[in-house]
């Protein structure tokens, strides 16, 4: 079954975030991925959980209306 769309999704901003990877293994669907050197959010798997924002220790990730 279709899940019902996020209403919010989380952002990375990439002047902020120092690639670390902690945030990666934190999200239940893994939408967050390392592509080459840039942290992806993957906007269709994200669910809005929240889980990975308050964890970063830069403040890089953060949400938005969906
Ligand atoms: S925890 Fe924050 S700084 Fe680390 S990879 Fe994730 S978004 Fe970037
Ligand atoms: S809000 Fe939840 S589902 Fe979306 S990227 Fe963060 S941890 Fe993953």
């Amino acid at each position: 079954m279709r899940r019902a769309p996020a209403a919010e999704l989380a952002v990375v901003d990439l002047q902020v975030c120092d690639r670390c990877g902690l945030c990666l293994p934190l999200c239940p669907p893994e939408a967050i991925h390392l592509e080459f050197t840039d942290l992806v959010v993957d906007r269709s798997a994200c669910t809005g959980c929240r889980k990975c924002v308050a964890p970063c220790p830069v403040g890089a990730l953060s949400m938005v209306p969906a």
